[in-house]
């Protein structure tokens, strides 16, 4: 049995079989081979070593014939390596011994030389473990030909094991079989992370490496709340953790009947549920589970894995979709957030050295005029069909809110010289998650129609803290106080000027906040549809004097990790059953 540590970004427990995925997001099938074929298979793998030479020498002498003998070197030491008779031979026991396939291997005798390099002090030393994952990939290539497989099409339940998959992989996950997921990289902000909350499944990112310590078909448990991971567990590990996941069922049934009961405080304030969605058909899950409507849309989700830029017509139906479905109950759909970790395979900028400083969000929209009419065109008609706001991302000055109102008033004028319908008291408004928009929001209430309060960036920039870097994980903490600071002054400000305000950062779909954020006076949240039943629940348990008593209580400590603290001893003292 080995345990991994890593970061628990969706909660809930999954016990399964794993299906590995190599770099290149192919699965690594299974490990082993009749005792019988064994020959074969050495043969197998000695045609795929020789392609692969083949293939190297090839563009070692292309490289020195355009480029000079200096930069071949890279292709001649790739050969040297895949020629080492010493690698062969570690390959050919496994697969003769032990019965391994040659895929498996190959995988995990590179994928071990790979460890080793990545863990030398010398950053140049690192490094040369990528030209080791080149080396598998191309032996792969070569062994599995046109039988290599992605994930799109399983036939059974699995736990995906990969070393990194992207928001759009991730969302393009089968839901029917894939019960949870590990990445090896990745942090607790990322939208990897977001995604998995949003598809309901148990994930762990961050774990470090250990790809090279299992293989498909092993069995693995995916603890999702403590961010472990148990690789080959023994008997009695598998049977503790079989069973909470049947008490995490359990408590999911007695929610259930809080469905058609309102959000509302045990002394009648309401408080309003909405739930965030990246595809039309999550709209389902938030009304499953008695949300008010949706208040977070991610509609960036339309363009992550799409071959071409979607067109007008193809925002259009997904509103309308999601408008239908909600059945008069309000959304707000937020203009595009591409950029970052949200890259679709569309031109995008240069690479960036910060991306998550960088052209992003609202900033790439109005330097992609075209682009950003065509969306708003799409909105602005789903707008006649029913209760549809509009809100822009990370906005971090007036102007940059100015001008992004300037674009629709401008699509506005177009539709109306064509008499196409639309709202007319279409509600625009703005996502509050960078700081420089909390200094300066008593000037933004002024233009807002109402504002949404996105934790999940304002902690990363308040704090310094790259929202998917494993490494910095300890700093990236909804409950510091300076992130709490920013929220209240958020609130005062919009209090003031009677300004609608929801907080849909991950921060709102965590129980052990609900309470600190009504009292500190939010009565808008807009969460992942699976903590819905969770976060009402925490609602009907409390009165708004409880709620106000904590908040005042956490905004005087001066550590994360006392708010912390407090506020789960709190929930756990309020309604324990979410306590476990
Ligand atoms: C946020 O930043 O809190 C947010 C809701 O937006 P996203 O996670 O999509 O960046
Ligand atoms: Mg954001």
């Amino acid at each position: 049995m080995q345990k991994l540590q890593g970061i628990a970004v969706s909660p809930g427990v999954a016990v399964g079989e794993a299906l590995v995925m190599d770099n290149e997001g192919f699965r690594i099938p299974r490990r082993f081979v009749a005792r019988d074929s064994v020959e074969d298979e050495l043969e197998r793998l000695k045609r795929a070593m020789d392609a692969a030479s083949e293939e190297i020498t090839r563009n070692r002498d292309a490289v020195s014939r355009e480029l000079g003998e200096k930069y071949a070197a890279i292709f001649e030491a790739h050969l040297q390596m895949l020629q080492d008779s010493r690698l062969r031979s570690e390959i050919d026991k496994l697969i003769s011994q032990n019965h391994y396939s040659p895929e498996y291997a190959v995988s995990r005798t590179l994928r071990r030389y790979a460890q080793v390099f990545q863990k030398l002090q010398s950053q140049y030393l690192a490094e040369r473990a990528n030209d080791i994952f080149d080396i598998e990939k191309r032996l792969l290539r070569n062994l599995l030909g046109r039988r290599r497989e992605g994930i799109s099409r399983l036939t059974s339940p699995v736990l995906i094991l990969a070393h990194n998959l992207t928001p759009s992989e991730t969302a393009n996950l089968d839901r029917r079989f894939v019960k949870g997921f590990v990445t090896e990289v990745g942090g607790p902000g990322s939208h990897t992370a977001i995604v998995a909350e949003g598809l309901g499944i148990p994930a762990v990112v961050g774990t470090g490496p250990f790809l090279a310590e299992v293989s498909g078909g092993d069995l693995v448990i995916i603890d999702g709340d403590k961010g472990l991971v148990i690789l080959h567990p023994d008997e009695e590990t598998v049977a503790r953790y079989r069973h909470e996941a049947e008490e995490i069922r359990t408590l999911a049934a007695r929610l259930e009947t809080l469905r058609e009961l309102p959000a509302e405080t045990a002394d009648g304030v309401r408080i309003e549920l909405y739930g965030n969605i990246e595809f039309p058909y999550e709209v389902d899950h938030c009304i499953e589970r008695g949300a008010d409507g949706v208040g977070l849309y991610r509609t960036e989700f339309l363009y992550l894995g799409a071959e071409s830029e979607p067109d007008e017509e193809v925002h259009f139906e997904a509103y309308s979709r999601v408008i239908q479905s909600l059945a008069d109950r309000p959304v707000t759909i937020r203009t595009f957030d591409l950029g970052a970790d949200k890259v679709p395979h569309l031109p995008t900028p240069e690479d960036e050295r910060n991306p998550f400083l960088g052209l992003r969000s609202i900033r790439l929209a109005l330097r992609n005029v075209p682009m950003f009419r065509t969306q708003l065109r799409a909105i602005l008609r789903a707008s006649a069909l029913g209760q549809v706001r509009v809100m822009f991302p990370l906005v971090s000055t007036i102007l940059e809110f100015r001008q992004a109102k300037m674009v629709l008033a401008d699509v506005i004028e177009d539709l109306e010289e064509h008499g196409v319908e639309y709202d007319h008291e279409l509600q625009v408004g703005m996502m509050v998650e960078v700081p420089s928009a909390v200094m300066m929001i008593d000037h933004f209430v002024e233009e807002a129609d109402f504002l949404s309060i996105g934790t999940n960036d304002l902690v990363q920039y308040t704090l310094a803290v790259d929202r998917s870097n494993k490494d910095v994980v300890g700093l990236y903490n909804s409950a510091d106080p300076a992130v709490l600071k920013l929220i209240s002054m958020t609130v005062q400000a919009a209090k003031r000027k009677g300004v609608p305000l929801s907080l849909c950062g991950q921060m709102s779909g965590n129980p052990i906040y609900t309470m600190l954020l009504v009292g500190m006076g939010l009565r808008q949240l807009s969460v992942t549809p699976s903590a819905i039943p969770e976060i009402k629940k925490v609602c009907r348990s409390v009165s708004i004097e409880e709620c106000e008593a904590i908040a005042n209580r956490a905004l005087s400590m001066e550590n994360a990790r006392d708010i912390k603290n407090f506020l789960r001893k709190e929930l756990k003292k309020h309604v324990p059953e979410l306590v476990p």
